[in-house]
């Protein structure tokens, strides 16, 4: 069968239920964005919202604003709203600090509520920031095992099994629920890093029982660079979860000034310290991209984008992948090899289709399904096969 047409592409956009989101982002002209899967690309709703939490909130408001700009429940009132796309019931999810303090966080909280076991079980070529969290908490009990062989690691000893769901190098997607049931059946926690995998993967984290969950909100979330990250704990553990940074802002009564430290009910008690306010209303404001949009939507979206880009460069450019052919395995994401990939992706830059590289040979295009259109999955492979093809790189 040969590749669809230009002709027969146009029609997808046509025919595209996600093709109005595109018009809630600001998008440079003529640029083909495929790293929204790093850089989620900037919303319309953003500037707005953040000028006036300067502007009026900040500026006119001044200290009233903890209450009147509704400030003090920011990190719940956003976390409820990623907890749509994670499939979690309100009052589980909280907003802030970065992925990498709130999975130590979460690890520390993890070995808590399963006294007596040590070990951390996950698995080679994990995130970098991941692994070194990970050898710092678990220290000698952490087991770091192929993929095939996470299952039988798992044993009486284990407290959690911690992974990330769609991989960063690969975009190579694991069965949540049934790794979390596996967990579960060792008596071990399912912890899970959905940095790659929220906002375009769907998730039913209380269906599915997860115990803790960490991700970024400035990729597929669009919250910007440095945007606060975000915390699922299911809502039976709240009562035991015991926060190993016992800020003032999860004390049960923070301006009660006590000596003593008392954690919050609910989710609050992840909380550190100040929230990071002006952070957080772009994040609420991004997120507002995804109002009207399911889950299934989003997923439909992504794997017709990406089923697209393997198809054509299969056809086209011939460039071997390390992202899987099957879609259930597959995140949002396709990753090629080429030998000198750095050089392929520089040049592919400067002539506007935006990727990245990771080493030591891997070209990775992320497909946002909120705005990567499939005229722009053709565009990125013309300009991949004449780069190719021609060896013109520099
Ligand atoms: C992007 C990413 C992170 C980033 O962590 P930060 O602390 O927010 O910089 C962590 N883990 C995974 C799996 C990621 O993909």
């Amino acid at each position: 069968m040969s590749p669809p047409a230009p002709a027969e592409v146009e029609a997808l956009d046509r025919a595209d239920p996600l093709a109005h989101t595109r018009e809630r982002f600001d998008l440079p002209a003529g640029v083909v964005y495929l790293d929204g899967n790093s850089l989620g690309a900037l919303p319309r709703a953003v500037a707005a919202r953040v000028s006036s939490a300067i502007a009026q909130e900040w500026g006119r408001d001044l200290i009233t604003g903890w209450d009147e700009a509704g400030w003090w429940e920011l990190p719940v009132t956003v976390g409820d709203r990623i907890g749509r796309l994670l499939g979690a019931a309100p009052g589980q999810v909280v907003a802030g600090d970065s992925t990498s303090v709130n999975l130590y966080r979460l690890v520390r909280i993890a070995l808590g509520l399963r006294p007596g076991r040590r070990r951390l079980v996950t698995e080679e070529g994990n995130f970098p920031t991941d692994h070194y969290l990970l050898r710092q908490v678990g220290g000698s009990d952490l087991a770091v095992v192929r993929r095939e062989q996470l299952r039988d690691a798992l044993d009486g000893e284990t407290a959690a099994l911690v992974l990330t769901h769609v991989d960063y190098r690969s975009g190579a997607r694991h069965d949540l629920a049934a790794l979390t049931k596996a967990a579960h059946a060792a008596g071990a926690l399912a912890v899970w890093d959905l940095s790659h995998s929220v906002g375009a993967v769907p998730l039913a984290l209380d269906d599915d029982g997860v115990d803790l969950a960490v991700g970024c909100s400035y990729k597929y979330l669009n919250g910007g660079p440095g945007a606060p990250a975000w915390s699922y704990v299911a809502r039976r553990h709240h009562a035991t979860a015991t926060s190993p940074i016992p800020g003032w802002i999860g004390h049960a009564d923070p301006f009660a000034m006590e000596p003593e430290y008392r954690p919050a009910a609910g989710i609050r008690r992840l909380l550190a310290g100040t929230p990071a306010v002006l952070g957080l209303a772009a994040l609420d404001a991004a997120l507002d991209a995804f109002d009207g949009v399911t889950l299934d939507a989003l997923r439909a979206k992504s794997l017709a984008l990406t089923d697209l880009f393997l198809e054509l460069v299969d056809a086209r450019v011939g460039l071997p992948t390390i992202t899987p052919r099957r879609r259930a395995d597959r995140g949002s994401q396709v990753s090629l090899c080429h030998p000198d990939a750095p050089a392929v992706m520089g040049t592919l830059i400067s002539r506007g289709v935006i990727g990245d590289v990771r080493p030591p040979d891997v070209l990775r295009f992320g497909f946002a399904p909120l705005y990567v259109r499939f005229v722009d999955v053709w565009r990125a492979v013309e300009v991949l096969a004449d780069v190719v093809s021609s060896g013109r790189r520099g």
